[in-house]
């Protein structure tokens, strides 16, 4: 891991920066204003107070509450009106001026009732919690944490990615990333249960049990249950074992998607509407799943490529595009920047 490496992931970094300010400046001047659409459904993950991580590759999937109360700010200054995501697809067939705002929260984090709840309900703003049956049976376990705890307390580790063991070099935080960079690449690909499987058993060697790291952080279904009865909180259905359902067999990925709406429905009594693929990119959502979401009779089901939402989105309802409120980029013009749409014109994505 040279300088390089280190160079290109802080180029990224300021491309990215660069063209959120750029965006926010486009849009503050009004130009590009149909990049915006009819409105933006946000992704978030953990919502907590920082905790300081010398390394911390996950960083993009947590912000801060405060930064959640600015954006929610931002976007009412920007004259966002806030909708539950299953309301999404009404709210496109009527002919209304403003634009819209839904916000998701991936992977039924217990944050997202401590820390997010007390800002949405500050402000009545409605939110969807995605929850995956394996986290909440305890049966499941998160490999990016996983690896994160695995890598971030040692300077080697050995590792056997299926050509026998290796040495990987852990001595600085850019040789960590890159590692953890690999076991990603390891583990999304076909067999993501098998790699899991092994990761798990090196953590163990380690002395990591990877089981109590979704059990101390994700919440119990007494905790969903309760969580669900609050007026503005839904439930929405993220397979049982948060696998890239595109790389599974169609009755497995089929099963994967059933099975967690059903579980959902022992937990609210109700079948729920909507969906998120888990990881959500091209490799893990594909054509066959947003079919498959369709004939499973969910209304909504969410994506993770990035845009905004359009009269054009009613046609695809299963294959929704979100936009992420990324960690690295906890500004308020940045909400204003990824809301206009423009980032994604810029990148040619939409
Ligand atoms: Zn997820």
């Amino acid at each position: 891991m040279g300088l390089k490496q280190r160079l290109r992931a802080g180029l990224k970094r300021a491309a990215i920066t660069g063209g959120l300010e750029a965006s926010w400046l486009l849009a503050r001047a009004g130009v590009m204003q149909a990049a915006r659409g009819r409105g933006v459904i946000f992704t978030l993950h953990h919502v907590r107070p920082k905790q300081p991580r010398s390394f911390d590759p996950n960083a993009h999937l947590e912000i801060t509450p405060e930064f959640l109360d600015r954006a929610i700010r931002q976007l009412q200054a920007d004259g966002y009106e806030f909708v539950a995501l299953d309301a999404v697809p009404a709210r496109l067939a009527e002919r209304s001026v403003r634009p819209f705002a839904a916000f998701t929260l991936d992977d039924g984090y217990r944050n997202n009732a401590a820390h997010a709840l007390p800002v949405f309900a500050a402000h009545g703003v409605p939110f969807t919690v995605f929850v995956s049956g394996g986290y909440v049976d305890r049966t499941h376990t998160m490999w990016w944490e996983t690896a994160a705890d695995l890598l971030a307390a040692r300077t080697s580790l050995s590792f056997d990615f299926g050509q026998g063991e290796e040495r990987l070099d852990l001595a600085s935080n850019a040789a960590r990333q890159a590692a953890f960079a690999r076991i990603a690449r390891f583990i999304l690909r076909p067999g993501e249960a098998d790699a899991i499987a092994r990761l798990n058993r090196i953590a163990a060697e380690h002395g990591i049990d990877a089981q109590a790291i979704p059990d101390r952080s994700t919440m119990t279904e007494g905790e969903l249950k309760s969580l669900a009865a609050h007026p503005l909180a839904s439930l929405g259905a993220h397979t049982i074992s948060h696998r890239a359902l595109a790389l599974l067999d169609e009755g497995e990925a089929r099963r994967e998607m059933a099975a967690s709406a059903d579980r959902l429905q022992t937990i609210t009594g109700k079948m729920p509407t909507t969906f998120a693929y888990p990881y959500g990119d091209p490799p893990a959502a594909s054509a066959r799943e947003f079919r498959l979401a369709e004939a499973l009779g969910f209304k909504v089901a969410v994506t993770t490529n990035p845009g905004t939402i359009s009269e054009t989105s009613l046609a695809g309802l299963t294959a929704l595009p979100r936009v992420s409120l990324n960690g690295h980029f906890q500004k308020r013009r940045y909400v204003a920047a990824l809301a206009s749409g423009i980032p994604f014109r810029l990148m040619g994505r939409s």
